[in-house]
């Protein structure tokens, strides 16, 4: 599946800068929406980063048992001994060979345990050769998958993800892409496929597409829920963008049951001058050390933490704080 074959977006794509000077599009505002395409490819050709990298370990182990087996001095150089070996589809090629070059060198057997032991040693090079194969498969998805957890045998540009079409009902992951659309008047101004399913994570790198297409950042960007978080409105603010972008809890925080949860940290008192919250009960919580995060895209986050002096007969420690032991 390739959309950049799209014929309908390259079209507005190439007029951009054209419908600019015409004034249909100024470039200062950026309209962002996205939304999952679902490839062609079968749901069932999934490979699964995890999968993988086990069965690459396990085939591994495999090839050290066979070898260790192997009483031949050519094997015995490269086989287990070494734990730090780590084998590649060319030494075992070279093994195979040097193995098989062994076998035509010997002598014809004279009785049935010399030939019994050279079917054994062929039987031996046909496993290490179908390792090989399979060493050299799994190497292949590996370097395929780069940084993603999951792609397609079929199409290796897609990644497994939930869809918005969920007819079955339970979750299903089908192999996509995440497409984002940047508008402007209705005018597609700019557009890029990401492997990430999540909007949040494609914001950054999307606003980036589009400074590299015209050289510069929009002067506004808006966009819906899904794309606020605190490394994109820190983004674009150190870029001089101006956000119209709601935040992950704004349509919750409209709620009648979010504002009326007494439990909620953000509806809790919070006392600028003192630094500390005050729980239901009354209980100063005090400011107790700081975490420190790192998202995916390396983005360092620091959360102030608070905790309650006591919460041991708390009559309402049941709604407000789930661990059996400890303070909130
Ligand atoms: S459990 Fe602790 S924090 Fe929660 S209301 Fe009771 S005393 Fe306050």
């Amino acid at each position: 599946m390739r959309v950049c074959q799209n014929r309908h977006i390259l079209f507005f794509l190439r007029k951009a800068p054209t419908f600019s000077s015409q004034g249909f599009v100024s470039l200062d505002v950026e309209y962002i929406d996205g939304t999952k395409i679902e490839s062609k490819a079968n749901k069932y050709t999934f490979v699964w980063r995890k999968s993988v990298e086990k069965n690459r370990a396990k085939l591994m182990e495999k090839v050290k048992v066979l070898l260790s087996q192997i009483d031949d001095a050519i094997a015995q150089d490269k086989s287990a001994e070494d734990e730090g070996v780590c084998f590649t589809p060319e030494t075992l090629t070279e093994i195979a060979d040097e193995l098989r070059q062994s076998l035509e060198e010997q002598p014809e057997p004279m009785n049935k345990e010399e030939k019994k032991a050279i079917r054994e040693r062929k039987r031996q090079v046909r496993q290490i050769e179908q390792m090989r194969d399979k060493l050299s498969e799994y190497n292949t998805h590996i370097e395929t998958l780069g940084e993603r957890n999951s792609c397609s045998k079929t199409d290796p540009d897609a990644t497994f993800m939930r869809m918005k079409e969920d007819a079955m009902n339970n979750g299903q992951t089908k192999p996509g892409y995440n497409l984002q659309i940047g508008t402007e008047n209705q005018f597609i101004t700019d557009f890029a496929l990401f492997h990430n399913p999540n909007d949040t994570g494609t914001m950054k790198p999307f606003l980036d597409s589009f400074y590299n297409r015209y050289g510069r950042f929009a002067k506004e960007v808006c966009a819906d829920s899904g794309y606020g978080s605190e490394e994109n409105y820190s983004f674009m603010e150190s870029h001089d963008m101006e956000a119209y972008v709601k935040y992950n809890y704004f349509h919750k925080e409209q709620k009648r049951a979010f504002k009326q949860d007494i439990f909620r940290i953000e509806n809790l008192y919070y006392s600028p001058d003192g630094d500390y919250f005050v729980c239901p009960m009354g209980q100063h919580m005090e400011r107790v050390g700081t975490r420190h995060n790192k998202t995916e895209r390396g983005y360092r986050t620091v959360n102030a933490v608070y905790r309650a002096h006591r919460c041991d007969g708390c009559p309402l420690r049941f709604r407000c704080y789930k661990r059996k032991y400890g303070n909130r």
